[in-house]
Order: C-alpha cells, then structure tokens, then sequence
C-alpha cells in the first residue's frame, strides 16, 4: 500500500536548527543507553506494549480478560513495558491501588530493573480513585479564562494519583472543541487554540512540576490527546474521519499540541480517527515530522484504545494486524496500548526480523519509553505511595474544587434581577440534573456510570441538596418531572410526570430548573439531534405557563439547542460540568455569596443548522456579507464564544498599542484599563482579540490572542497590559509557510478598538514560528 512508503515529503523544509522541545539530559541518556544495550530484541518490543490488566473484572467477555495469572505470565515472558487500567463503573481505594501497582512494579523490575509504567485516566481530578477530589471538568476550567485553575487542578490530580502510585494520567485532552455535536467537547478546553494552549501548558507544570526531566513524587506525566484533530469528526460522531484545511491544520489544531510540547509533556497520545483520509497512527508526517522532527520533541506517543487494530478492521490501510503493526511504528508510534493482546510483541519480532521495520526504529521507541520512566524517577522510586499524602481527599483540596467550580460557572442571562435569590425565597427544584451526581461530575468520574457507583458521591450535593442547605429543606421543594433512565441508554428518559412539578410550582416563588444531559463520553455520546429533549422543553414549557419566574440550570457536556425554551427563563446558568462541590458552587452563586465570572469557551449555537465558531465571518454578531448581492448568510447563535454576565458591571478604556506602525519581529504592548463600575466586588477575564483587515487568505474575522483574569472592588481600575509578539498574527497561506503580511490590523476588547499597522511582509521557511 501507499502507506508502507513511510517518508511523507512535507512542504516545509525540516527545522533542524529548532532547540529541542525538553532540554536534554546527558546522566538521564547515558542511563538510557546503558539499559537499551543490556536489551534483547525481546525485551524491546515488550517494552513497547501497554495492556489492560482487569482487576475489577469489569471487561470480561472482551477477549483478553487480564487477570492476575494472565498478567504474571505477560510480564514474564515479554516483559511488556506498561499497564492501564480501565475499571469501568468501579474505582478502587488507595490501599487497593498501593497493593496492586508496586506488585506489577516488583514483577517488571525483577529483569534488568526496568519499571512499569501505570496510566490511568485520572481526566478531572483522580477519578478512579475512591475518596479523590473530583473537579470541575477541563470545560468548565476553560469558561473559568483562568489558568491558574489548570494548574492546581493539575497538581491536586497529581498528589492524589501518586498516593496511589499512579504515575501517569491520560490528560489533559487539547483536541479543539470546535464541532457541538461531538461527544468529548467537554474534555477539551474549547474552542479557541490560546485557551487551549494557555491552559494546557498550566495544565502541564501542574501535573509535572518545574523540570521535565526530573519530575518529583507528588508529579505525574502527562499524556496529551488525542494528537491531531480527534474533535473535528466530520460527522460529529466519535472516533470518524477529519476532514480539515491543511491551513486551519497548521495554524489551529495543532497550536495547542506545540504548545504542550514545547511546555514538556511526557506524553502523546494519538488520535483515533483519521484526518484528511490518513488515519493518525499511520501519519508519519503528524507523528514523526510534525512532532518529533519539527519540533525536536523526545518523548513517547501512545497509541489510543487498540487503534493499531483498527488500521485494519476500520481504516482498510492494512491487510492484517502485521502489516498494521508495521506501518503504525513505521510511522512514528512508540507504545502500543493494544488493552488484551501480547500478539503485537510476536508480530513485531517478525517484522524486524524480515526487515520490514528497522532496529533503528525500534530502539529510538524505547528510548523515548525508557526516557519518559528515567525522567519520572521510576528506576529509582518505582513506588510513592503509602506514606506523605496525608491530603489526599483533604479539606483543602476540597475548597480548591469548590473555587474552582465557582469561577466556572457562566452565567448568560439576569432579567429583571431574578438573581440573586434571596434568603427566604420558596424554590422549586425541578428537571432531571436535580438530584443527581453523575450530571454535575459528567464522564471520567466514579459516579458517571450511574448504578450502584452514586453511593461513592453521596458525602457530596446535589444541586437539591445544596439548595436545601442554603434557603432551608422547608423552603425548597423537590419535584424532578423528568428523570433519567438509569438502566437504559444514556439518553433514556422515564415516563416524564411533568403535572406534578406543574403542580409543586403552585407553591413557590422561583423555579429551579436543571435540564441537560446525562453523563457520558466517547461513542455512547454521539447524537442524531443536538435539541435538548423534547421532555425536558415540555417540563419548562409548561412551567412556565404557572407564570412563576424560572431560573434554567444548564447541566452539559456541549451545548444543547434550548432555543425554543430560552425566552420562557428569567434567568439562565450554564454550569457545565462542575464536578462534587458544583451544586454548592452554584448555591453560592445564585445566592450572591459569590458572583459570577465566567464566560463561554465555545459558541453557543441557536439553530441546528447553524454551527459555528466565533471566528467565522458568518456569524451573527460579526455578518460581513457584503458583496455583489450583499446576501444574508447570517448564522445565529444563542450566546457567543467569550459571553458571560456578572451582578456588577465592567467598563473599559484607554485601549491603547505602543506601535501603530510595527514589524513582524516587533514585540506590541496592548494595555487597556478595566473599571469595576458596579456596586460589588467582581473577576473580569479580559479577552483581546486582532482582526486582520486583509489578507492573502480569507482572514478569520477575529482571533482570541491573549486574556488575563483580574479582580476589581467597586470603583476600582485596573490597567491590563498585553504583551504580544506580532508574529502571534502571523496565518498559514496558501503554500503551508507562516507569513504576517502588511496592511491594517484593529485589536479589540471589551467594546473599545484600536488600529495599528504592519509595514513589512514576512514569510517564514520553518514549519513552526
Ligand atoms: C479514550 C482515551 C483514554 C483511553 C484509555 C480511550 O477510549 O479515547 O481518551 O485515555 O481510552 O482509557
């Protein structure tokens, strides 16, 4: 096949000369070279395998069901270089966690001292492990524009990972939230490519600390995902085929993959699907040229979920699970997570055998996995746990995920003063995200999977419970009319008994309503219809209809399409996915304890047909169709991309730039002052964007370039100040090369816009600038 001839020419010339992306360590690669020449072939390729070892037995019935023998035995004989763990609707304790890694460790370290590597998708907090602090989910980080959040949340998932041993977690995912539809909008941090590497690259010294090469025993490695363009599936289904410009490629999908490997991350995980018809684990130009050669970056790439397999059972790039194997590592993959099968090391040997994959190739793979254990310390400390975590599951790690959840927490609309409710006030708490915590921990949590798993949470509040302690149980009445059904599918709703809350309405002096989804993630997210359902419309309709004012409570992954229900709300809260101490989060928001600060990470889209970023040109609020016809293409949306409402006010001006007129290796200062000219104290995330008037290629109508969150009393200004390099408003033209040309630019924020311009043209000959 086509793909078998491994070098894919880039159009760019390789940028030999770009200073490598984790400084090297000459003790940590002797090391290395030392270890891989006791290594026989053998040793290599199991070093290059992860499986899934099933201790909950929760996969039985998949084919390779790992038991303790069965993992014994792979240890044994192919000495396999790593282990996941997948437990499905169960987590374990810390002491099962502390029982079960350093066993693994004691068998691998037994030939040649070479440790394990455990990873786990500890996605927003440590997931899987009972009593950890779940937090809020990376969207809600996102909506939080404030990184310093990506960074404790990071670290508490590290602490708390490694009192368990674990040292490796599957996140955080950076694939660009773009598209509603898909499923796994809500792991990423949005829309925008400098959220997203703001946020990772805080995300990144969280989990791993100050150095990269020698990470301390409360720092995990991380694994960034699901490298390139996982959340552009044309289809809006996961895990389907990209089809993306090569431009929009470059310049936004991959910004935050750079980003996170030049901030040090470990770890790559690859994208399951394809783009442009190359699936990613066969691109050699995505995983050898692009990431390790263009950028000079010497970790790992982890394949996900036994997506070798799927290069011929899905893709057809290959004729069996050999030639699979074969085109994958020619590629550029280092570690096969192929979760039940020791097949691939048997597979391999031949292949390196016959020749079809070089030796080369294979020690430059083991390399970067013995690197990766070497930086981490595991050769040394294979096992942390056990002792110096006294805060696991602590108080304070507890106030940190309440913090968190209140700065995420985006409210979009406060007619009439509805909020803040005050004391006293008779509530109805309705809608099927009520009472439960699956919704407000969303996938990647030990309640997602619903029964039997609630009692793990039941220390925290429902959204019920957390009302009920702010206004009084006798104030706050709880009628779900829709609930989920907790057997069925994800989606299944019960029966709705939408008279009743009609009827509890009767009562009160404010609804509650919290409608959404229920928690999922992957393929079970995928949807034919992005309107919210029609049971849960029908409960606010009708409720509405008692003329009581209602508060909507938005509880999803992704955006909902609400837009018939929308004008019957007083009021409107997306909390996204808030994680434990969500419910109490937003009891301090709804009750003006705390106020309001975030802002949405992604457009919200008002119309099915309209789905879009806050970068086109088609939308709503930016409609430059003028032309010949002068045409309408308006594209409508419910709330944009950077909304977000607060119970005081902020005023800008004095938006200013030091250079009007600037060069392409200019470095621009924006400042602009910000005013609190409200009656309370409030966080303001400041966000300024650059239009480029005109451009070789159609220019974005604006871009996201940098934002800073501030706290101001009443009265009180600040002056924020932006420093930009201009090579930040630099596109990818036609021919794939970086390029900033001359002509105008407007930057703008908060209302005010100010002009400046680029007297030179300047092209780049690197892939990256
Ligand atoms: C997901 C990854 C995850 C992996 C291991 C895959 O199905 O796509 O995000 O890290 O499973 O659990």
């Amino acid at each position: 096949t086509v793909l078998t001839t491994i070098a894919v020419a880039t159009a760019i010339a390789h940028n030999a000369q770009m200073k490598p992306a984790i400084p090297r360590d000459e003790a940590i690669e002797a090391k290395i070279e030392n270890t891989l020449s006791k290594m026989t072939l053998d040793d290599k390729v199991g070093q290059m395998l992860e499986l899934n070892i099933d201790i909950f037995g929760s996969n039985k019935g998949k084919g390779w069901e790992m038991d303790k023998a069965k993992m014994d035995s792979a240890i044994k004989v192919w000495r396999i270089g790593s282990v996941l763990n997948a437990p499905g609707t169960r987590a374990a304790t810390v002491q099962q966690w502390q029982a079960w890694i350093p066993y693994i460790q004691k068998q691998s370290m037994r030939h040649l001292g070479i440790p394990s590597i455990y990873g786990l998708d500890n996605n927003h907090g440590s997931t899987y492990i009972q009593g950890g602090t779940l937090f809020p989910q990376p969207i809600n980080v996102a909506a939080s524009f404030n990184t310093e959040l990506a960074r404790t949340t990071a670290e508490v998932t590290a602490y708390e990972s490694r009192a368990a041993d674990c040292p490796w977690v599957y996140n955080p995912t950076i694939d660009l939230g773009r598209d509603p539809r898909w499923p796994r909008l809500w792991e990423s941090y949005g829309e925008d490519p400098v959220v997203e590497s703001r946020m990772v690259e805080a995300a990144i010294a969280g989990y791993q600390g100050s150095d990269p090469n020698h990470l301390g025993k409360y720092n995990v490695a991380t694994s960034v995902k699901h490298y390139l363009a996982y959340g552009a599936p044309f289809s809006g289904k996961d895990r389907t085929p990209a089809y993306v410009a090569p431009q929009v490629l470059r310049e936004k999908y991959f910004a935050p993959f750079k980003a996170a490997a030049q901030a040090g991350a470990l770890t790559f995980m690859a994208n399951s699907a394809s783009v442009n018809g190359v699936p990613v684990h066969a691109s050699y130009e995505y995983l050898t040229q692009w990431l390790k050669n263009d950028l000079n970056w010497d970790g790992m790439i982890v394949t996900d979920w036994a997506d070798i397999n799927n290069l011929y059972t899905r893709e057809h790039v290959a004729k069996d699970k050999k030639e699979a194997i074969k085109i994958a590592i020619n590629a550029g993959i280092d570690m096969s997570m192929d979760p039940y099968d020791v097949d691939f090391c048997t597979l391999l040997k031949e292949l390196v055998n016959e020749g079809q994959v070089k030796m080369s190739r294979i020690d430059d793979a083991v390399r970067r996995i013995l690197r990766v254990k070497y930086r981490l310390g595991l050769f040394d400390t294979p096992n942390t746990g056990g002792k110096d975590y006294a805060k696991f599951g602590s108080d304070d790690f507890a106030l940190k995920a309440l913090h968190a959840a209140e700065e995420s927490e985006v409210l979009l609309k406060n007619d009439d003063g509805t909020l803040p409710i005050a004391r006293g006030t008779k509530i109805l708490v309705t809608g099927p995200n009520a009472n439960q915590m699956r919704c407000l921990d969303g996938g990647w949590s030990y309640t997602w999977q619903g029964s039997g798993a609630e009692d793990l949470a039941s220390k925290y509040n429902t959204i019920y419970e957390a009302l009920c302690n702010k206004y009084g149980r006798d104030n706050v009445t709880l009628e779900q009319g829709v609930t989920y059904n907790e057997k069925g599918h994800y989606w299944e709703e019960n029966t709705p008994h939408i008279d009743k809350a009609v009827a509890a309405a009767q009562g009160v002096d404010v609804i509650v309503a919290c409608i959404g989804e229920n928690s999922y993630t992957e393929t079970p997210g995928n949807l034919t219809d992005l309107t919210l359902s029609k049971n849960q419309r029908d409960l606010v309709k009708a409720l509405a209809k008692t003329g009581k004012p209602i508060v909507l409570i938005l509880n999803e992954g992704r955006p909902r399409l609400i837009a018939d229900i929308e004008p019957l709300a007083k009021a409107v809260v997306n909390i996204l996915l808030p994680g434990n101490y969500g419910a109490d989060a937003l009891a301090n928001l709804l009750s003006g304890e705390v106020n309001f600060s975030a802002k949405m990470p992604y457009t919200y889209p008002k119309e099915i047909n309209s789905l879009i970023n806050y970068d086109y040109k088609v939308s709503e609020e930016v409609s430059t169709m003028a032309g010949a016809y002068d045409y309408d293409a308006k594209v409508t949306q419910q709330w944009p991309f950077g909304y977000g409402l607060s119970y005081t006010t902020f005023t800008y001006s004095h938006l200013t730039i030091d250079k009007t007129d600037f060069e392409p290796d200019d470095e621009l200062t924006v400042s602009v002052d910000v005013t609190n000219s409200g009656r309370r104290a409030g966080k303001e995330a400041v966000l300024l964007y650059s239009s480029d008037l005109v451009a070789s290629i159609v220019p974005d109508c604006r871009r996201l370039r940098a934002f800073k969150k501030i706290e101001l009393q009443p009265g009180e200004t600040k002056t924020v100040t932006f420093k930009l390099p201009a090579s930040d408003l630099a596109f990818v033209g036609q021919d794939m090369k970086w390029r900033l040309e001359d002509g105008d630019f407007v930057f703008t924020t908060g209302g005010q816009a100010v002009k400046a311009r680029c007297t030179k043209t300047k092209v780049w000959n690197t892939p990256n600038i």
